[in-house]
């Protein structure tokens, strides 16, 4: 199985290039990334973070009280408007573990991205979904949601997965 990356890997700081056509290759690839992100358990993986430098993006919707249980790969994710309305969520990293910060970010936005069978889709998301997929797609940028914090809280927390990793408790 492929591991994820932890800061300061430097893939994590690189940009990662459009795909041309959703391949089989492509296919297989975002199926590797479905199975890691299932078996941390994460909500969400960027193909940054397990080192390929590909636009793709994994996701898991998942709520029992509202019986959803979505999981999707995206493909060349882009944000194409978000709302003016701003919240505040907690968020954390499979690349960062055990690290969390309060975020600002738009409340919703709309997404285009193309599936497996090379369709464009174009979806308005909201609050929680609209929130993974804003920290996934910045990780394609090659941008982390300590990004959003002032850099000494940000080396504090780079800081703190460094030592979590000598110890072995990463
Ligand atoms: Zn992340």
């Amino acid at each position: 199985m492929d591991k994820i990356l932890f800061v300061p890997h430097p893939k994590l700081r690189q940009q990662a290039k459009t795909i041309i056509k959703v391949t089989q290759s492509e296919i297989d690839l975002s199926k590797k990334m479905v199975d890691v992100m299932l078996s941390v358990p994460g909500v969400g993986l960027a193909a940054n973070q397990i080192g390929i430098l590909k636009k793709i993006v994994t996701v898991r919707i998942h709520d029992e009280e509202k019986k959803i249980d979505n999981t999707y790969v995206l493909f060349n994710p882009k944000i194409k408007s978000y709302s003016k309305k701003k919240i505040i969520m907690e968020e954390g990293c499979l690349s960062l573990p055990k690290q969390y910060a309060d975020i600002e970010r738009p409340k919703s936005i709309t997404v285009e991205y193309i599936n497996e069978k090379n369709e464009i889709i174009k979806e308005k998301k909201n609050g929680f979904e609209a929130r993974v997929l804003q920290h996934e797609i910045d990780h394609l940028e090659g941008k982390l949601f300590i990004d959003y914090l002032s850099s000494l809280k940000r080396n504090i927390f780079i800081k703190r997965v460094k030592k979590l990793k000598k110890l072995g408790e990463i």
